[in-house]
């Protein structure tokens, strides 16, 4: 039987740890096609990023017409998208080939702290994708520089959320995975009206590269399947979790979240 299909739209990670790589993995976990249009080819291993030199945009739009118009989109989502030019180009495709499900990761940086951004790329982000998205998923340095927000506690989690459902999302996920000094990883789901508080343990580990790409993926893949966004999001969860409590080193640096379980 055909399977749904899943769109990333997202750079590739030569450590195979995040990016295109992660996306394709759990999109083949939860027994979804992966399309892929690539956006940038990135030099990396486990200690970080080295460099990375970015798709052109017009390649970008036709990696994307050309698998929605023969095989068909039933969800896609961004990580990594280099330049304002691609964003644009991005939003622009989106409006043509759509509407599906459409999860925006705001990748900005890696979590070496290397950008994965050219300058005002991360406005581009908000201005043309976030009124577009099913869902955000920002981390709490992506909350930071959008809103201007630090999230140490509930209720400021909650204003972070209320602040970037204005830039016109129909839902936000405030992932809590990098706060400090909790025992419990708390995520804040809302659409302006619900505010849902996702709960789970913490797992201790060094190795969380390409946490952040699993998550949005694993969501986008549950979305193709024709789940609710609060169901995709809470099956996501337990998805990362298993991913990061199986997490294991590779290299010298951050090994990666684990795809075997
Ligand atoms: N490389 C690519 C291509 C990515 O898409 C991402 C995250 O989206 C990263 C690196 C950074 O991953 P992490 O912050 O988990 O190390």
């Amino acid at each position: 039987m055909t399977p749904r299909t899943a769109l990333t739209i997202a750079g590739s990670d030569s450590g195979g740890g995040a990016g295109i790589q992660a996306d394709l993995r759990t999109f083949f976990a939860h027994g979804v096609h992966g399309l892929v249009a690539l956006t940038a080819v990135t030099v990396q291993n486990s200690l970080g990023v080295q460099g990375f030199t970015e798709i052109p945009a017009d390649v970008v739009t036709a990696q994307i017409k050309a698998v929605a118009s023969d095989m068909g989109v039933n969800a896609a989502k961004t990580g990594m998208l280099a330049t304002a030019e691609i964003i644009r180009a991005v939003a622009k495709t989106l409006d043509e080939v759509g509407p599906f499900p459409f999860v925006v990761d705001p990748v900005a940086a890696s979590m070496t702290g290397h950008a994965l951004l050219r300058e005002d790329a991360l406005e581009a982000i908000r201005t043309e994708l976030f009124p577009r998205a099913t869902l955000i998923t920002p981390n709490l340095d992506e909350v930071r520089l959008l809103t201007g927000v630090s999230v140490v506690d509930a209720a400021s989690q909650r204003t972070a959320a209320e602040a970037l459902l204005e830039f016109g999302s129909q839902w936000v996920l405030v992932k809590g995975g990098h706060m400090q000094g909790t025992t419990d990883c708390v995520d804040l789901l809302s659409d302006g009206r619900e505010f849902i508080e996702l709960s789970g343990p913490r797992y201790i580990t060094e190795n969380t590269h390409g946490g952040g790409d699993t998550l949005a993926s694993a969501i986008t893949a549950s979305l193709a399947k024709g789940a609710s966004v609060p169901d995709a999001v809470a099956a996501g969860k337990k998805f990362i979790e298993r991913c990061v409590a199986e997490a294991y080193p590779l290299g010298a640096g951050v090994g990666p979240v684990s795809p075997f379980w």
